[in-house]
């Protein structure tokens, strides 16, 4: 537009030039020439702008259509780019939900473990962990949040006592102990924790560094190993240290000892009559007479002393740190009087009594189990001095109980062996001289020894339990020899066989004697029973109930060794007995010791007034014979008539037997008889 206009302005000026210089015009014409040329000049400025405008116009068109086709295709992208973000977001909410769901089923894993489960990072920070964990410290609880560092935790559960300290040491050490186990690759151990829980724990480095703990209570499975080494060391009855433990506790005594130069003992000991107990009153109150009994040897000892129940009714006991053996056997003897002490068993009074074998180390040397057998032989020294008694272990002792289990294994062959015989020592009436029975005594010829006296292979046969079988024997060939002496018209006389206390004390004695008589076809009236006094007159109902059994059997009774146990006459009243048989140890020196004598005189007398026959044993000479015949006595037996004879010389000495022989020894009788 400015150009049509300048070149219209142009042309005009161009016009006026010419006119003012060149030929003459008709000014108005040229006037309107110019304004006619200055109006077209206008017109194609206005044609050339309308055309600038309009070509600008078409560009603007133009860049228009193609901004449209950007902004389609902008648009289509964006459209392609929500697709895309929308299915992004659609796995990505996907991922979420599966990560949700995976970390669900963790957390169930977790949970699911039957164990403690926790996951402590690389930085030793709690990742997770599950509610068993949580349930191992309660009181740690509060604590218990992701992102807790393992060393502040273990500080808490020791400041808290919730964890016991690792040594002597303390917290720090104990922390720091914790700590560096905890990043150990791999560790296991058990601990306990303040309040008694056991406690075992696995740790395990995984490979990306994390450290998974596994935690198990172990305490029942503890409690139980407890309980299964207490019974291996404990005697279940009485709680006492059993046998093993015994052992163990010896052994550290004689450390010790060899430490400290001091004294140990150790003590032997069982129970009279514990069977007797058991069978009587039965298994319980002999249960409990075992605690009782545990009980009272504890009073006897000190603290740091042991007792302990080596099996049955024996027991064994320590005395450590003595200074002198009178410490030990005073304890002994402590033990000893207490248990002599009536017990009380369920509003029942029961007796029993202890003898106790003591051995002293270092005075005799040896481990626990030679200390144990030198008790043993002192045990058994005791109850052969008498019983409620104490021994001390010697070597003497050793060779002399040695040689009495030798007899004892020899005696246990001696019946197969045919080594035991009977022989009878024949027994006469005073007055008449005539042969009025006969006493059955064992013997033993020992292949190697020789003849064993009976006074020393009885006892040892009665501790051992072999009297039974042995007294059996004895009963059975006495009454077959009596029967075919009586078939046989040799001789028809009452034979007497000793019973050993064990025997008579055994049940059914009546009807194994009964079976005896039977298997021989013997008559009752020709066997004798003779029981010693003590045996027969102890305290109780049952020793009157078997002598009336056995008298019931129609046999004859004789208390033997009469004069050194302590019968009442009123209990010899009321016992039924045929015969007293003066202890030969009364009638040894009844001519010499007036005691002796008056005590001979009192038995006769004795039986007299209860019409009880009385018969002297060992009668060795005739002034013995005289004495007795003249206080009356009924019949006697002795080495001055007949020694103990084998079945065929005593057959052959009936047949040749003079009544006469005998009434010739005693003068007084001698004199009667010629007078
Ligand atoms: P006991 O029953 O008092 O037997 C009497 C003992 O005196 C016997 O000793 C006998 O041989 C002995 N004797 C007899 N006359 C005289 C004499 O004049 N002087 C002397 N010093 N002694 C005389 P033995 O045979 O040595 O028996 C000893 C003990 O052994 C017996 O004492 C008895 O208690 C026991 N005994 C013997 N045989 C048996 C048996 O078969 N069973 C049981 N249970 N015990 C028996
Ligand atoms: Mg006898
Ligand atoms: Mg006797």
């Amino acid at each position: 537009m400015l150009i049509g206009t300048a070149i219209a302005l142009a042309l005009l000026v161009l016009d006026v030039f010419t006119l003012w210089h060149g030929p003459q015009y008709d000014l108005t014409e040229v006037v309107i020439d110019e304004l006619l040329v200055f109006a077209i000049g206008l017109l194609a400025s206005a044609l050339w702008f309308a055309f600038a405008r309009l070509r600008a116009f078409n560009r603007l068109l133009q860049d228009l259509s193609g901004s449209k086709a950007e902004l389609e295709l902008r648009v289509h992208e964006l459209d392609d780019l929500q697709l895309r973000l929308e299915e992004e977001a659609g796995n990505a909410i996907g991922m979420a939900e599966e990560l949700h769901e995976a970390r669900t089923q963790l957390a169930d894993a977790v949970e699911s473990i039957s164990e403690g489960f926790a996951l402590w990072d690389r930085d030793d920070r709690l990742v997770m962990y599950n509610a068993r964990y949580r349930n191992i410290y309660p009181s740690l609880c509060d604590l218990l949040q992701p992102g807790l560092e393992f060393e502040a935790f273990v500080r808490a559960g020791l400041e808290r006592g919730v964890m016991s300290h690792e040594q002597d040491g303390g917290i720090d050490e104990s922390v720091q102990e914790r700590l560096q186990r905890h990043r150990s690759s791999v560790s296991a151990y058990e601990q306990q924790l303040c309040d008694g829980r056991w406690i075992r724990v696995s740790k395990r480095r995984t490979k990306s560094g994390r450290i998974v703990s596994i935690l198990t209570d172990i305490s029942e499975r503890k409690e139980s190993e407890a309980t299964i080494e207490r019974l291996a060391m404990e005697d279940a009855l009485t709680g006492l240290p059993n046998r093993t433990q015994f052992h163990s506790r010896l052994t550290d005594a004689i450390d010790q000892s060899e430490r400290t130069g001091r004294l140990v003992g150790v003590m032997l000991l069982d129970l009279d009559y514990f069977k007797k107990v058991n069978d009587t009153l039965g298994h319980p109150a002999g249960d409990e007479l075992l605690r009782q009994v545990s009980g009272r040897i504890k009073d006897c000892l000190r603290s740091t002393d042991t007792v302990a129940r080596l099996g049955g009714d024996e027991f064994a006991v320590i005395v450590t740190n003595a200074q002198e053996p009178v410490a030990i056997t005073s304890i002994a003897e402590r033990i000893v009087e207490s248990l002599a002490r009536s017990f009380d068993l369920d509003g029942q009074e029961v007796h029993t009594g202890t003898s106790v074998g003591i051995t002293i180390y270092p005075h005799d040397r040896g481990q626990s189990d030679q200390l144990l057998r030198n008790a043993d032989m002192a045990l058994y020294r005791a109850k052969e001095e008498g019983r409620g008694t104490y021994q001390l272990y010697d070597n003497q002792m050793q060779e002399e109980v040695q040689a009495r289990r030798l007899l004892e294994s020899d005696l246990r062959r001696a019946m197969d062996r045919e080594e035991l015989r009977i022989v009878y020592q024949p027994q006469f009436d005073c007055r008449t001289g005539e042969l009025v029975g006969a006493e059955a005594l064992l013997r033993w010829r020992h292949p190697e020894r020789g003849e064993v006296s009976p006074a020393e292979f009885i006892p040892v046969a009665e501790s051992t339990r072999l009297i039974i079988p042995i007294s059996e024997w004895v009963l059975a060939s006495v009454c077959a020899q009596s029967q075919a002496w009586r078939q046989s018209g040799a001789a028809q006389i009452c034979i007497s066989v000793n019973i050993s206390p064990l025997h008579f004390k055994q049940a059914n004695l009546a009807e194994h004697i009964q079976a005896a008589l039977t298997q021989a076809d013997l008559e009752p009236r020709w066997l004798e029973l003779e029981i010693t006094e003590g045996v027969a007159m102890s305290e109780g109902s049952e020793a009157k109930r078997t002598l009336n059994e056995l008298k019931a059997l129609g046999i004859k009774l004789a208390i033997d060794d009469f004069g050194t146990g302590y019968s009442s006459l009123n209990r010899l009243k009321q016992f039924p007995v045929d015969r007293l048989k003066i202890d030969q140890s009364f009638v040894r020196d009844i001519t010499t010791d007036w005691d002796d004598a008056a005590i001979n005189s009192a038995v006769i007398q004795i039986g007299h007034s209860l019409n009880i026959k009385v018969i002297a044993e060992g009668v060795e000479t005739k002034e013995q014979f005289e004495f007795l015949v003249e206080q009356g006595c009924n019949e006697a037996q002795g080495y001055l008539f007949s020694p103990p004879l084998d079945a065929e010389d005593f057959a052959a000495f009936v047949a040749r037997h003079d009544p006469a022989s005998i009434t010739r020894l005693s003068a007084k009788q001698a004199l009667s008889s010629t007078g």
